[in-house]
């Protein structure tokens, strides 16, 4: 059984999604149907855009109420409000040890454009669409979710305002705090001031970093994370001589969001001895290339996904530090109405928006 739901779909590669009436499959076992009250436009959706085989439907970072679910499903009621992140398989040992970002079946369950036994949840003129896309698919008015993705919000909390910390705020401010940990006597440089790096420039802030360096080609996201709490912002020119006077030894902790080869190159090699970058971001290049003794000597250039995070820890803790104010994301947040997605999409692509919401 399935029902009509409003869906943005991608038919053409790299184009903006439209809106489209498709057929959703009812929740399985292990499912649960959620209406969308918001979900955010990430890099990654764009990405995935530009290399769409079939009819798509992307979108990750949904949030919303519950309204049915399928067999053995057990923690949620009707109405619930709630946020999902990605899928995980919720018995390998990365799974059962709470680092579900290194799923051994990540990449089956995320990118595959379907569940697990290859079925897609969602139907486009009658044939299945790329779709459970992260898990989700959440550019639509209800999406199939797996229970595990998803994480009860605390009393109060409107979903509507909170739909990106399942992935991109998540994954910035987790390579901080669960992976870099700075102390009060470190140094952070971020690279990237999109919703990752401005994430983590948050986090560090919050962490109480002695210093938090941002790098970016924009003047107005440099003044964006100067308000989130960078110490020093500066153009690529500039970090060198700021660097000099502020981490002479080297950085203790770089954050790479760009997804750029020579960027991560400068980022590393910006550490101090010891120090170490954490990479959250890819781009058109795969491979990179590293001074030999540059990582010889006692750095190191981690890979993290989501933040490293457990997102039903992860997030309930930033929503705390977003209730304290030392979380201000929702500076960098911007609503837009899902029919008005081509536009809010184009915003994002264009670097206008940091982090475009759409809300239904
Ligand atoms: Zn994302
Ligand atoms: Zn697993």
């Amino acid at each position: 059984m399935s029902r009509d739901v409003l869906a943005a779909v991608v038919t053409t590669p790299g184009r903006a999604p439209e809106l489209q009436t498709v057929s959703l499959d009812d929740p399985r076992p292990g499912e649960v149907l959620v209406r969308l009250a918001a979900t955010g436009i990430c890099a990654t959706d764009l990405h995935f855009s530009h290399d769409v085989s079939r009819p798509s439907v992307l979108g990750h970072e949904g949030a919303g109420h519950v309204e049915e679910w399928g067999e053995g499903v057990s923690r949620f009621a009707v109405g619930d409000a709630v946020i999902a992140s990605f899928a995980r398989c919720g018995t390998c040992l990365r799974c059962r040890t709470g680092e579900p970002a290194y799923c051994r079946e990540f990449d089956r369950l995320n990118f595959t454009g379907g569940r697990a036994d290859g079925s897609s949840t969602i139907t486009v003129d009658g044939a299945g669409a790329y779709a459970h896309f992260l898990g989700q698919s959440s550019f639509a008015t209800h999406m199939l979710v797996r229970e595990s993705s998803l994480v009860a919000l605390p009393a109060g909390v409107d979903p509507a305002a909170v739909a990106p910390y399942g992935c991109g705020l998540m994954t910035g401010a987790g390579a901080v705090l669960n992976v870099l940990k700075p102390g009060p006597a470190d140094t952070v440089a971020v690279f990237g001031a999109g919703t990752v790096g401005l994430a983590a420039v948050m986090a560090a802030a919050a962490a109480g970093a002695r210093e938090v360096v941002v790098v970016d080609l924009s003047t107005e996201r440099l003044a964006l994370a100067k308000e989130l709490g960078a110490t020093r912002t500066v153009l690529p020119e500039e970090l060198a001589a700021t660097l000099a006077e502020v981490a002479p030894d080297g950085v203790d902790h770089a954050v790479e969001s760009t997804g750029v080869g020579r960027v991560l190159h400068t980022a590393v090699e910006s550490l101090n001895r010891r120090g170490t970058c954490a990479v959250v971001g890819i781009g058109a290049e795969t491979t990179i290339s590293l001074d030999w003794r540059t990582v010889l000597n006692g750095r190191t250039v981690t890979g993290v996904i989501s933040g490293s995070s457990l997102p039903d820890v992860a997030i309930p803790s930033l929503l705390a530090l977003a209730e304290a104010g030392r979380f201000p994301a929702e500076k960098l947040m911007q609503s837009f109405a899902f029919a008005d997605v081509a536009e809010a999409w184009e915003h994002t692509r264009s670097g206008a928006v940091v982090k475009a919401v759409l809300t239904f």
